[in-house]
């Protein structure tokens, strides 16, 4: 039997020509592919180079991205035409329905993390699988499937190694599948395997109605731990109540080291600290003796060099600076957190907060309100 379709390592797909009735066609009045099993295909629509060779169509496709070709601010973000990418040998191409926009973007976009330009942003999406390449038999076209950490997702397509890929359960829409890869298994080794949360714990989560906070103060609820959170303004703090806070602190109003240090003189067992510079030191002072910081992020901007001799003066403190990648480095790390995110969102005990969506165009749109810090829950863009 002819395979329906088969994309090749040069950006090309070459279709058998079939009557009507077959499952894949090439209607020639509108060069458009139809086919019954598929819904229409976006990629389709954009060819850039259509031959015809008598029994077969060869198509040469292009699709958008949002890339980067110098760092800098939003304004940078350029939305640029691009071959599609293929599928190599234990990798798939994916055609995205949603790509979760984080601040680890705008760290890439400003040049704080370096990468090689022209650069296409996004590390987190959910899609379903097109093509897979050779020696991949984990998944097939069709599968709905969502990754991390895997530089390229702005784009309408993505190619991601076949490995790096989790099966999204059929309760869980694209949507929150995009919303949870990154923050939701962030907040789950941040609460499970940094600092494990046991019942009674006192609990400090900053920024707690953000992407990550909202998400971590739920599974640290689950968990039975007391919680502060840190926010800016009421309208986050009912957000961060709802989502189990015990206190909610104006960290903007208030001196939040001066509030917790009333009602917990002891000092708290952690601190899951996000925002970096403007809390770390005042994050070390409400620790209790042999208390934690777990610091994994700077959204407020790095945290300046640091005394290790201070740990010992406040109380033999442990600091980490973790990051999700090494929590997530093996197959079954990845789908121990992923399939204990998305079967908690398939039951109901964690609710994803999708605050805003936004078309592909708009990336940049994303990334002024992410880093003017009036969104809450997880920004995604639409491709
Ligand atoms: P958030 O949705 O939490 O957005 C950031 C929040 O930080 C803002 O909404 C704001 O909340 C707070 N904030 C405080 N000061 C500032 C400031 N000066 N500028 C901007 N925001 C500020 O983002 P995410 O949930 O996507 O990510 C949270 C942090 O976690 C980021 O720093 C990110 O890099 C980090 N991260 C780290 C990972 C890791 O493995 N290490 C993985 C994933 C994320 P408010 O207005 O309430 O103060």
């Amino acid at each position: 039997m002819q395979p329906l379709l088969r994309i090749s390592t040069t950006h090309y797909a070459q279709i058998p020509i079939y009557g009507s009735k077959s499952a894949l066609f090439l209607d020639r009045k509108s060069n458009h592919l139809i086919s019954p099993l598929l819904k229409p295909f976006r990629l389709w629509d954009n060819p850039i180079k259509l031959q015809d060779r008598g029994s077969f169509i060869r198509i040469q496709f292009k699709m958008q991205a949002i890339q980067i070709l110098t760092t800098g601010s939003a304004d940078v973000l350029t939305l640029r035409d691009l071959p599609t990418p293929a599928a190599g040998p234990g990798e798939a191409l994916i055609r995205i329905e949603a790509s979760g926009v984080n601040f680890i973007d705008v760290y890439f976009r400003e040049g704080r993390y370096p990468a090689k330009l022209p650069y296409t942003l996004g590390q987190e999406a959910a899609g379903t699988v097109v093509a897979v390449g050779a020696n991949v038999t984990k998944i097939k076209a069709g599968d709905r499937v969502a990754w991390c950490g895997i530089p390229g997702t702005y784009a309408q397509l993505a190619v991601a190694p076949a490995n790096r890929l989790v099966q999204i359960p059929d309760s869980v829409s694209f949507q929150q599948a995009a919303g949870a890869m990154l923050q939701g298994m962030t907040a789950h080794y941040l609460a499970h395997s940094t600092y494990p949360i046991r019942p009674g714990d006192e609990v400090l989560v900053h920024a707690g109605s953000g992407g990550v906070g909202l998400l971590l103060t739920q599974m640290a609820k689950a968990l039975g731990a007391h919680i502060f959170t840190t926010v800016s303004n009421e309208e986050k703090a009912e957000l961060s109540r709802a989502a189990g806070a015990d206190e909610v602190i104006l960290y903007t109003r208030e001196d939040f080291a001066e509030k917790i240090r009333k009602q917990v003189p002891k000092g708290l067992h952690v601190v899951y600290d996000s925002v970096g510079k403007s809390t770390f030191d005042k994050s070390l002072e409400v620790l209790r003796p042999r208390g934690t910081l777990v610091l994994f992020g700077g959204s407020s901007g790095a945290v300046p060099p640091f005394d290790l001799m201070r740990l010992s003066a406040l109380g033999s403190l442990y600091v980490t600076r973790p990051t999700l990648k090494d929590h997530i480095a093996t197959t079954e790390d990845l789908e121990l957190r992923a399939g204990a995110v998305f079967n908690a969102i398939a039951e109901g005990m964690l609710k994803v907060r999708l605050e805003y969506t936004y078309p592909l165009v708009d990336a940049a749109h994303a990334h002024r309100d992410l880093e003017s810090r009036k969104t809450t829950g997880k920004l995604l863009l639409i491709p």
